[in-house]
C-alpha cells in the first residue's frame, strides 16, 4: 500500500548532442490503491515516465517518493515496486512456478513454504494454477501475460507499473483481460500505474487518467472529467471515438463564423470568450442531433456523404449544404436503429449546452 508522487519529474537524454526532453517538468500524486492509467500518442514520454518510477531510467530534475520517502536514487530492485512489460520477460527456461518464485528467496526473507503458498496463491487468483510445471514456450500468450502478472503478485509490493502489458492480446482476449485485472487490482488494492496508448482502455479501466502530449502533463482526472470537461483542445480530440469535430471560427458580435455556417453564442457563451476575435469550436459527434428543427438557430441543412455502421450506432459523415467544393466535413454519432440515407440532406443541430470553446491561439478550454 502506498502513495506515489511524481514532483516535477524531468527526463532529457542526449542524442548525439541534442537535446531530447521526454519527460517535462510532469507532477502526479497517485493515490494509494488508486489506479492511475498514463495515455497519450507515441512518444509522448509514458514508458519513460514509468521506467523513471521503476528506476529503469534515472531522473534528470524532480523527485519520486513512495509514502513519502524520496526514492530517486534507490535502485530498481530496492524500490519495493513491480514492473510488468508489453513482452511479458519471462525466463524461458524456466517452469512457471521458477518463473513466479525467482528471486523472492534471495530479496525477502520468506520461508520456502512462504513463497510456495504465495505462489499458489497468485496462481489462483490469475487461474493458471494447473500450469504450474510448464514452461514459457508451452503456453498460449494469455497465459504468459497472466504469468508475468502473477509475477507481480506474489512480490507483493507496494506498486504496480505496467507498460502495455495487454498490447500483444487480441481484442477478445485483451477486453477479458482488462476486466479481470480491474478485478484483482481492485481486490489487491495496489497502487497501480497502467501505460497504454489505447483511450479506451484508459477510460474502461482507470481511476484518474493523466493525458501526456510530448513530455507534457496535460490533464489529470477521471476519465468523466476529462471527456466532460477537458482542459485543452489536445485533450478534446484525443478523448473520445470518434474525436470531437472542431471548427477555427471568427467572433462577429453575438455569433460565431466561418465560410460554413454561423453559430448564435449564449449569454454564458460569450462571457467565457470575452474579447477574443476567434476561438475553436467544438461539438462531440454523439451530442449532434439529426432530423432537428431546421427553424432552430442552431439547426444547419447538411449532406449525408457516408453512414458508417458500428452496430449499436452509425457514424454519419457529414457536409454543410452549399455550393462551394471545400466544404467543411464533420462526423455524427446516431442510434443504429435511427435510419439516415448516404446521399440524403438532413438537418442537424449542434446544442448550446454540448458546445465547447478553446482559445485559438493555446488550445485552453474557454467554456
Ligand atoms: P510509445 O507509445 O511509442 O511507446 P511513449 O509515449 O512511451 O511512446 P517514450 O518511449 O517515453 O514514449 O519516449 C519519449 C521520447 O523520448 C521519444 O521522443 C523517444 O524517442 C525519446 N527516448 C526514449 N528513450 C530514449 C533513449 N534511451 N535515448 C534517446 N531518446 C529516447
Amino acid at each position: 500500500m502506498a502513495e506515489l508522487q511524481l514532483d516535477h519529474i524531468t527526463k532529457t537524454f542526449d542524442d548525439g548532442g541534442d537535446e531530447i526532453v521526454a519527460v517535462d517538468d510532469v507532477s502526479i500524486d497517485i493515490e494509494d490503491g488508486e489506479f492511475l492509467v498514463l495515455v497519450g500518442p507515441s512518444g509522448c514520454g509514458k514508458s519513460t515516465t514509468l521506467r523513471t518510477i521503476a528506476g529503469l531510467e534515472s531522473i534528470t530534475d524532480g523527485d519520486i517518493r513512495l509514502d513519502g520517502e524520496v526514492i530517486n536514487d534507490k535502485r530498481p530492485q530496492d524500490r519495493n515496486i513491480a514492473m510488468v512489460f508489453q513482452s511479458y520477460a519471462l525466463y524461458p527456461h524456466m517452469t512457471v512456478r521458477g518463473n513466479m518464485s525467482f528471486g523472492l528467496e534471495e530479496s525477502t526473507d520468506l520461508s520456502d513454504d512462504e513463497i510456495d503458498e504465495r505462489v499458489t496463491e497468485a496462481t489462483e487468483m490469475m487461474g493458471i494454477a494447473d500450469l504450474l510445471d510448464r514452461k514459457p514456450s508451452e503456453l498460449s500468450g494469455g497465459q504468459q501475460q497472466r504469468v508475468a502478472l502473477g509475477r507481480a503478485i506474489v512480490r507483493n509490493p507496494a506498486a504496480f507499473l505496467m507498460d502495455e502489458p495487454l498490447a500483444n492480446l487480441d481484442a477478445k482476449l485483451r477486453a477479458q483481460m482488462r476486466t479481470e485485472l480491474q478485478r484483482i487490482q481492485e481486490e489487491l488494492g495496489v497502487t497501480t500505474v497502467y501505460v497504454t496508448h489505447d483511450q479506451t482502455e484508459a477510460m474502461t479501466m482507470s481511476d484518474r487518467i493523466a493525458i501526456l502530449d510530448d513530455g507534457e502533463l496535460q490533464q489529470v482526472g477521471t476519465p468523466l472529467e476529462c471527456y466532460h470537461e477537458p482542459a485543452n483542445l489536445f485533450v478534446a480530440e484525443f478523448i473520445g471515438e470518434p474525436s470531437m469535430n472542431t471548427f477555427e471560427m471568427r467572433v462577429e458580435g453575438d455569433s460565431l463564423a466561418d465560410d460554413d455556417f454561423e453559430y448564435p453564442l449564449s449569454a454564458s457563451h460569450a462571457d467565457a470568450i470575452g474579447d477574443a476575435d476567434r476561438v475553436v469550436f467544438g461539438v462531440r459527434p454523439e451530442d449532434i442531433e439529426i432530423d432537428a428543427d431546421p427553424e432552430d438557430a442552431h439547426s444547419y441543412a447538411v449532406d449525408v456523404d457516408v453512414v458508417e455502421p458500428k452496430g449499436n450506432e452509425n457514424y454519419v459523415h457529414m457536409t454543410f449544404d452549399g455550393a462551394a467544393e471545400d466544404r467543411e466535413k464533420f462526423v455524427a454519432a446516431v442510434g443504429g436503429l435511427e435510419r439516415v440515407d448516404e446521399g440524403a440532406r438532413v438537418v442537424a443541430r449542434f446544442p448550446p449546452e454540448a458546445v465547447h470553446l478553446f482559445d485559438a491561439d493555446t488550445g485552453r478550454a474557454l467554456h
